[in-house]
């Protein structure tokens, strides 16, 4: 049986990301946040644009002003007056100065802005006491970014300040991955859609929507299966429609050791070359990954971004599959610990695929049989700059979803240890994720 990071190694070394000249997508600015740049964005522009003010104030010559002082005030002559958008008439000469607002355009021959604050204003007349800083609040043209340099990295998550990056170099179109497609099934002759009545002995098939909710919250398209009952010919025929056309596939349910686990069996039969069958952690120890190879790229036909771009023939991808144990919290950690990561190195993100594991302090004594690395689940919040873990309450079984719908967080408690103390250090991985 692997262990946890060794596990962890092995599915990212799996991963083959998208690739950043077939799976590419146009989309518009106002459609772009959350999705990952393919390609690096090059400035046509000069940051700033032009040479501007940084103050309300006055455009001076530094020289004028170099004498002044208290007793001994120059005298300048305002001759204009240059609000934002405004493009500046007239030239700065020696004796004279220009009223400027912030952001506005420097006037030739001006090179120094003086804040109004240290000016007295007298009619057309301004009087300057104290001596600015040779070029003091001016942002001159090109002084952040220029023209030719890359503004932002291929691999870029887009985040607002991202987004207004572009639209600052007027890019009103980018090139990003096109999602992954994730296709999810669930297995268990148990299982009905949440709208059925249930019948003695059925349970809702809650998987499908939680996997659902993460794999959108990844930023990645869901395709949802439904449910697959336990045989070998029905699972067989939707895990090859969902590997024909998606990116990786999860399935919940059917990997144990039971007399209708057939989920392993059919991977074997359809070639899938079957990598781990079993992680040391809790909850979660039955989990499947294998992966299926020589498959095209059948569900997707982006243009190139450049029309002149050589795509060579089609490639074969291969397609990982995640067969995750039904137990729905089981469910959910195997998630947050192995599928996540793999989707983030499938989606085109360059790197930081693993998931956050952040310190803090248990406020409860934690408990493990030290065998498996075990993921106990609750809230983690801040208490004066330090994370403070709160087991919740109620049965840590891993068919009990209730408590787990108000926890934030899972304290982990490595393989060897057997227990925390209240008041102890330990690692906490935050399940929740930054919405795309
Ligand atoms: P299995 O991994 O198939 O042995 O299932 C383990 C437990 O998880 C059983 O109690 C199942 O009824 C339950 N289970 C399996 N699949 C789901 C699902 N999709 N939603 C909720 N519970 C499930
Ligand atoms: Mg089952």
């Amino acid at each position: 049986m692997l262990i946890a990071k060794h596990a962890e190694e092995l599915i990212l070394s799996l991963v083959q990301p998208l690739s950043s000249l077939r799976d590419v997508e146009m989309v518009d600015l106002p459609a772009a946040m959350g999705r990952i740049l393919a390609h690096a964005v090059t400035s046509t522009l000069d940051f700033p644009h032009w040479d501007n003010s940084a103050m309300d104030g006055y455009a001076v010559r530094f020289t004028d002003v170099q004498a002044c002082s208290v007793e001994h005030p120059t005298v300048l002559e305002v001759v204009e007056e240059i609000p934002a958008g405004y493009l500046p008439q007239k030239a700065i000469d020696s004796g004279q100065a220009a009223r400027i607002l912030t952001g506005s355009m420097m006037p030739q021959g001006a090179d120094t802005v003086v804040m109004q604050e240290e000016v007295q204003r007298d009619g057309t007349q301004v009087l300057v006491r104290h001596v600015p800083k040779p070029q003091a609040f001016v942002r001159h043209r090109a002084s952040f970014y220029q023209a030719g340099e890359i503004l932002l990295p291929a691999g870029l998550r887009l985040t607002a300040p991202a987004i207004a990056v572009l639209a600052a170099a007027q890019c009103i179109h980018v090139w990003v991955y096109r999602r992954p497609r994730v296709a999810i099934l669930s297995t268990g002759n148990e299982l009905v859609p949440p709208d059925q009545p249930l019948q003695p002995g059925q349970i809702v098939d809650s998987n499908q929507y939680a996997l659902a909710a993460l794999v959108q919250q990844a930023g990645a398209e869901a395709v949802c299966l439904g449910v697959v009952p336990d045989q070998p010919e029905a699972l067989q025929d939707v895990i090859n429609q969902a590997i024909a056309t998606s990116d990786l596939v999860i399935s919940s349910g059917g990997v144990s050791v039971g007399d209708y686990d057939y989920v392993d069996r059919t991977l074997a039969d359809l070639g899938a070359e079957v990598h781990i069958r079993a992680v040391a952690i809790k909850p979660g120890k039955p989990l499947t990954v294998a992966s299926f190879s020589g498959y095209k790229t059948r569900f997707s036909d982006p243009p190139a971004p450049d029309s002149s771009t050589d795509l060579g023939s089609e490639p074969y991808r291969a397609v990982l599959y995640f067969g995750l144990p039904g137990n729905p919290v089981s469910a959910l950690v195997t998630f947050w610990r192995f599928v996540l990561p793999a989707l983030q190195k499938l989606a085109g993100q360059p790197k930081e695929w693993e998931p956050e594991f952040i310190l803090g302090r248990s406020r409860h004594a934690l408990t493990s049989d030290g065998k498996r690395e075990t993921y106990l689940w609750g809230q983690s919040i801040l208490v004066q700059g330090e994370y403070e873990f709160s087991l919740s309450t109620g049965s840590h079984s891993s068919g009990n979803l209730i408590n787990l719908a108000q926890a934030n967080s899972l304290a982990v408690i490595p393989v060897g240890q057997t227990q925390i103390a209240a008041g102890d250090r330990l690692q906490i991985m935050l399940t929740r994720m930054a919405a795309t």
